[in-house]
């Protein structure tokens, strides 16, 4: 059952059209055939939105700067970016693997990129969906091995998806298996390079970034990107995040990487610049703690109309109901969740990210906005 169609998500009936569908004439089985068929295809405008956006943008693995053995991929949300090692002697390396609705297609980019090179081992920075929800399928399809970052191993042992973010965000992941854990201070040795992780709490207490200290490479996850960072997570839920993304951003500036991988955007050399706007956005968001509470509701509702793509708007506020995460925005917003929530969705709509027609909601297109 989709939670936010409340349709079967393989005949798109309801509930009730299932349950009475033995016992209904031929006339209204023939109605609820031709409801289905409605719901098969939403209302199409020239402004249709086009299905989930699953190109790779760039592997600048060209770059003269760069060991010949690292592929940076480049990816458009949903999906984070991920960086590919090759590795002569064990096989190649994967660090993250995007949204799980992507999941097909990084399996067969990958697939191309790793021309018969055997994937050995996948990494994650951390649990976000967007980051691990293609892992189970990387898994099944290379057999390769799966680290996450030690303080999230119990919960995916578990498989705890309130500890895990995911009911939290309303968001979705395959279950996937942890074969291992990586801590900070521990070393990843990929043929000649050689990454450290570090604690890099912030955007999630519990990620890690990866810094490799003779060609002074980062892979940033989302502690920086060229032109921001990801939304701070606990300061959402009224803990601290932004002094531990200020100490972030000093470690970042004390490692003097040359070139930084984010978990988000383009690569980048310009590490003083990413900084200065990160601490300029940084003390904006400590300053008013509840613009950066409405600006993540508004992320989050963004993220999810990016994966369901359309959704009624009384669906989509159900589904909603149980993701805490936009409950604890409201707070810090001071504002009724609802409140909160139809404000977010009516900001979207005058931004041009979100099109309303009628009681639907579409995700519009993203690269235009
Ligand atoms: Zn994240």
């Amino acid at each position: 059952m989709d939670p936010a169609s409340g349709l079967c998500e393989g005949c798109l009936r309801t509930i009730d059209e299932i349950a009475s569908w033995g016992s209904l004439s031929d006339a209204s089985r023939l109605a609820v055939l031709e409801a289905i068929n409605a719901r098969r295809k939403p209302p199409t405008t020239s402004k249709q939105a086009p299905a989930a956006d699953v190109r790779l943008l760039c592997d600048a693995s060209s770059h003269p700067d760069w060991p010949n053995q690292l592929r940076f991929i480049q990816r458009d949300w949903l999906s984070c970016n991920s960086v590919l090692i090759f590795d002569d002697q064990q096989g190649a390396t994967l660090f993250d693997s995007g949204y799980i609705k992507h999941a097909q297609n990084t399996r067969d980019q990958l697939r191309q990129m790793l021309e018969g090179t055997r994937l050995h081992r996948l990494i994650n920075t951390h649990l976000h969906s967007d980051h691990c929800g293609a892992n189970a399928l990387i898994q099944q399809s290379f057999d390769c091995e799966l680290l996450v970052p030690a303080a999230s191993f119990d919960a995916v042992r578990l498989w705890d998806e309130q500890a895990l973010s995911f009911q939290a965000t309303g968001q979705r992941c395959q279950r996937f298996l942890a074969d291992a854990s990586i801590k900070p201070g521990d070393l990843i040795t990929c043929g000649e390079l050689c990454w450290e992780a570090y604690a890099a709490p912030g955007h999630d207490p519990k990620s890690l970034i990866f810094f490799e200290a003779s060609k002074a490479l980062l892979i940033s996850a989302d502690a920086l990107w060229a032109e921001g960072f990801g939304v701070i997570f606990p300061e959402l839920e009224g803990e601290s995040g932004f002094e531990e993304q200020a100490a972030m951003l000093d470690l970042i500036e004390f490692l003097q990487p040359r070139w930084i991988f984010p978990g988000h955007g383009p690569a980048f050399a310009d590490v003083d610049q990413a900084l200065a706007i990160a601490r300029k956005r940084l003390a904006a968001m400590h300053h008013a703690p509840a613009k950066h509470a409405r600006h993540a509701l508004k992320v989050l509702l963004k993220f999810l109309m990016l994966d369901l793509e359309w959704a009624d708007r009384a669906a989509l506020e159900k589904h909603l109901a149980g993701a805490t995460l936009l409950g604890a925005c409201a707070k810090q917003m001071g504002m009724a969740a609802n409140d909160a929530l139809h404000g977010a969705i009516d900001e979207l709509i005058a931004q041009g990210a979100l099109r309303c027609e009628g009681t639907r909601l579409f995700n519009d297109d993203h690269r235009r906005t």
